[in-house]
């Protein structure tokens, strides 16, 4: 049981975690294990904090942290009472205080490492867990706090690292598991591991997901769920589309490219470990434990004619590439992405036609110097403010005309690519930013509004 930012963000919201927790013990079974983010909006500080002591400002950054101190100690001690109360604000202010002296001491260097960044924003994930097992533990849920940093054993590529499932697993069997056989309630801080030496790492913004999956997947369990602040997977990000559908089921393939082209509900890789066990995801809302929510399995439920949902991304650039140099030749593709890979930057889109190739990044921090790279061998333009939009479902094998109903449904918003992956399960827009309400409006009202049904 996974729990958000939300979902931990304050004691009324736990409160709630603990009332889901006992639920699921009164269910029977084995007990959950539950992994929880930093309390709603904490990464967010400990990254400002940190950027704060980059550049010198050591007092700002400590009194972001001072601030946060007291917000974790107010939710704590709301939490608990008496002895154990004692205990946890002990381990609050001291993970706070060993933070506030590590993020000083980088702002006498004036430099924040990936490596150092990683030790600042897990004290978020860190602290959150403390709190949930305390308060899990003062209402009777029999509950142990395990260290994540001790159990999910990852690569050295911090800020983006990768988890070594067969290490992990070993350490899931030796730390959780035997707590799951007692019956205990194992919580754990999602987002957060260390490298097989000791050194603390993260998986990525939004990581959480991912932590929960892992686990899920070494420990073998029923379903893993993803408790977050709605429903489930919606038909489109309610950020940008008012009143977007629930899906209620979708098939591991959707949810993957769903996640990766932009629904943020998931952390894309949070499906790999759940495909490899064949273990079902779903997707629940921590405010409305009642509702359904989104089940994601290796079967989805009969195709409806229709996309299954949309996502979007947005902010993203476009580099165009030509030369003439292309027509007929070998090796040139390769010399391209030899750059991306260079300079450490991921593409998502990419079309090509005989003399171009157009691909869209979404970090753009060594932008100039990829395409100074590429100017060696070809003409380079390349345009920010850039989104995609990708139209996602099944069903695109089967019903030819969708295609065609997507792009007309766009009316007159320009599309600058389009690309039709080989798995035929999406198709993406890419197009101005400034375009992407309207354009993810008129698709969703084409496809998922009252009119389509
Ligand atoms: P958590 O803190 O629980 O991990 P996130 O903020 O990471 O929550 O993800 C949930 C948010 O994802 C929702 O509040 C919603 O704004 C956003 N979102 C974007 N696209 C979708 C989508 N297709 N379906 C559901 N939520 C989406
Ligand atoms: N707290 C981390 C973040 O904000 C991880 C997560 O919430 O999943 O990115
Ligand atoms: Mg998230």
């Amino acid at each position: 049981m996974k729990f958000g930012g939300t979902s931990v963000a304050d004691p009324e919201a736990i409160e709630r975690v603990a009332a889901i927790v006992r639920r699921q013990m009164q269910a029977g079974g084995p007990a959950p294990v539950v992994v929880v983010s930093a309390l709603s909006k904490v990464t967010d500080r400990l990254i400002a904090a940190a950027r704060a002591a980059e550049t010198g400002s050591g007092d700002e950054a400590a009194a972001n942290l001072g601030e946060l101190l007291d917000r974790h100690r107010s939710v704590a001690s709301s939490l608990t009472s008496g002895a154990p109360q004692a205990v946890l604000l002990a381990q609050v202010q001291a993970e706070l205080e060993a933070l506030i002296g590590l993020v000083r001491a980088l702002a006498v260097l004036r430099e924040v490492s990936p490596r150092s960044l990683d030790a600042v924003v897990a004290a978020g994930e860190l602290i959150s867990s403390r709190i949930v097992t305390a308060a899990l533990a003062g209402r009777g849920i029999p509950a142990a706090w395990v260290d994540s940093r001790t159990v999910l054993v990852t690569d050295a590529e911090h800020m983006a690292a990768a988890p070594d499932m067969e290490a992990t697993c070993t350490r899931v069997r030796e730390r959780v598991a035997p707590l799951r056989a007692a019956g205990q309630v194992a919580v754990l801080g999602g987002f957060i591991g260390a490298t097989a030496s000791g050194i603390t790492t993260t998986l990525g913004r939004g990581g959480s997901d991912y932590s929960a999956a892992i686990f899920g997947a070494c420990l073998g369990v029923d379903e893993i769920q993803i408790w977050t602040d709605v429903d489930g997977m919606l038909t489109a990000d309610p950020r940008v589309v008012p009143r977007p559908r629930l899906v209620p089921r979708l098939t591991f393939a959707e949810a993957s490219e769903l996640a990766y082209f932009g629904a943020k509900v998931l952390h894309p890789a949070t499906i790999l470990p759940a495909v490899a066990r064949n273990i079902p995801v779903r997707i629940l809302n921590s405010h409305q434990p009642g509702n359904p929510g989104t089940t994601i399995a290796s079967a989805a439920g009969p195709p409806e004619g229709q996309f299954t949902a949309l996502a979007c991304k947005r902010g993203l650039t476009v580099i165009d590439i030509t030369s003439s140099r292309m027509l007929n030749a070998y090796g040139f593709l390769r010399r391209l992405f030899e750059v991306f890979e260079r300079f450490r930057t991921s593409v998502d889109v990419v079309t090509t036609s005989e003399i171009s190739v157009s691909v869209t990044v979404d970090d753009a921090r060594q932008l100039d110097a990829i395409v100074e790279s590429l100017r060696q061998f070809a003409d380079v333009s390349s345009e920010g403010d850039m989104a995609l939009i990708s139209a996602v479902g099944e069903n695109l094998h089967e019903d030819p005309t969708l295609f065609g109903r997507a792009v007309t449904s766009l009316g007159r918003i320009p599309i600058r690519l389009v690309s039709q992956a080989a798995s035929r399960r999406n198709i993406t827009f890419v197009l101005r930013d400034a375009d992407v309400p309207e354009a993810m409006t008129r698709l969703h009202d084409r496809f998922f509004g009252a009119a389509s049904s």
